[in-house]
């Protein structure tokens, strides 16, 4: 899907309209599995036992697959007070694409 590079947008720093620009917000870093319950599964090596929590991979049925697009993380950055703001009504795309648009 084709996104416009900027749109006019409320900022709420400025307290008015903006030409904001749209970046695509990247995951951080994902840090070491700290929790215990992680640790224990690692030791363990994945599933033991009956049942509980580390569960097996589900069976391939319609009920358990996976979705195949993802929700994209849009920011909306104010060119004049460099401030970010999220953007809430994101949609699950396949592709995503910046495009400019021209002015
Ligand atoms: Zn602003």
């Amino acid at each position: 899907m084709k996104i416009p590079k900027s749109v006019k947008h409320y900022c709420p720093k400025c307290k008015k309209h903006t030409l904001q620009n749209i970046i695509q917000n990247k995951a951080g870093k994902k840090r070491g599995s700290t929790t215990k319950g992680a640790r224990r599964h690692e030791r363990r090596g994945g599933i033991h036992g009956y049942g509980g929590f580390p569960r097996p991979q589900p069976e391939k049925s319609p009920r358990h697959r996976k979705k195949t697009t993802k929700r994209v993380d849009m920011r909306l950055e104010c060119p004049s007070c460099k401030k970010k703001s999220t953007v809430v009504n994101t949609f699950r795309i396949k592709k995503f694409e910046i495009v400019k648009t021209g002015v």
